[in-house]
């Protein structure tokens, strides 16, 4: 059996017109420069790649490009397994099964391994980690969005006081305390800040009419604070860019948009996700206390309202859960 083919000796870039004479193992290279009988052990056929030239290797440098691909197919130079292979290769439908099995395991990682994961790395992680990550915020926001609170130094004590009785129940207690602030544009709204510090808006406080509904919103927002959830969200962010990484093998694929959808779309999950658990703090938290969860339903409707027509709603009511299924829920 003799095929033809383009030698290149190794050295130099020059091409020769060959014939490869195969024998019972071995091959006989045979051209105008060239005259050689090589052992089987010395030349190996490079992996199939769809239809392009095949190319076999030698072991002492040089190379044979063989088109005639049939050819060389029905010399079965390859392994068993590795015929296999290619036929997988070849089969459309089989490549794009393993596509769709690929994109289904890589999402079933990222929507339940990454958080899961985070979870336990973020309870596992110290205190000062999360403190770490809070640093600062406070003092940024003073100086970007927030100017002093306008409400009285006695008003404030007095719901710092309900507020903390909220904090003593949570597992970071000593983390937690509670700042007013004047919200000015962001208007009626309170949020967790990594470092255990809860903000409230005079907004917020002018909004409510009982002061339950501000220790509703406080057990909300001890909830975060106890759930770990701005490591957890910092966390499921990065193995998540890690997973992706890793899964399509360089970051240079992993552009500007292909890395940002995924995480964009997790965090609107995510975030539904931690407001739920949010909820489940507050409400499992309010009826300990024997606070009515009416109070928080009372609050967020009342808000849902007046910000009908603005485009920001507050952080804790914005998000996720539809309104009004969170409201049901505390009735
Ligand atoms: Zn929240």
């Amino acid at each position: 059996m003799s095929l033809r083919a383009y030698r290149y000796d190794g050295k130099s870039s020059r091409r020769s017109e060959v014939e490869l004479a195969f024998g019972d193992d071995t091959l006989r290279v045979h051209g105008i420069d060239v005259d050689i009988v090589y052992p089987r052990a010395a030349f190996n056929l490079q992996p199939r790649v769809g239809n392009a030239v095949r190319v076999l290797d030698f072991t002492d440098g040089s190379r044979c490009e063989i088109f005639d691909v049939a050819a060389i197919d029905a010399l079965q130079l390859e392994a068993s397994s590795t015929r296999r292979i290619h036929r997988f290769e070849n089969k459309l439908h089989y490549a794009l099964i393993a596509l769709l099995l690929s994109i289904a395991v890589l999402w079933a990682i990222v929507q339940y391994g990454v958080p899961a994961a985070a979870r336990v790395a973020a309870f596992a992680m110290p205190v000062e980690t999360e403190h770490m990550l809070g640093e600062n915020l406070l003092e940024a926001l003073d100086k970007l969005v927030f100017q002093p609170s306008t409400l009285s130094f006695e008003r404030q004590q007095q719901l710092r006081e309900q507020f903390t009785r909220v904090a003593l129940r949570a597992e970071r207690a000593g983390a937690i305390h509670f700042e007013f602030r004047n919200g000015k544009s962001i208007g009626a709204n309170a949020f967790a800040l990594p470092s255990g510090t809860i903000v409230f808006t005079d907004g917020l406080v002018a909004a409510a009419q009982h002061d339950e509904e501000l220790i509703a919103v406080a057990a909300h927002e001890v909830g975060h604070v106890a759930q770990r959830h701005s490591l957890r969200h910092v966390l499921q962010d990065s193995i998540t860019a890690l997973v992706l990484i890793t899964a399509t093998g360089d970051i240079g694929s992993v552009s500007s948009f292909a890395a940002a959808l995924p995480t964009i779309l997790l965090q609107m999950k995510y975030s539904r996700e931690f407001e739920t658990e949010a909820d489940d703090y507050a409400f499992n938290d309010l009826e300990t206390a024997g606070i009515p969860t009416q109070r928080f339903a009372d609050l967020m409707e009342r808000l849902e309202k007046q910000t009908a027509d603005k485009m920001s709603a507050p952080a804790f009511l914005s998000s996720h859960p539809a309104t009004a299924e969170r409201v049901k829920r505390f009735k």
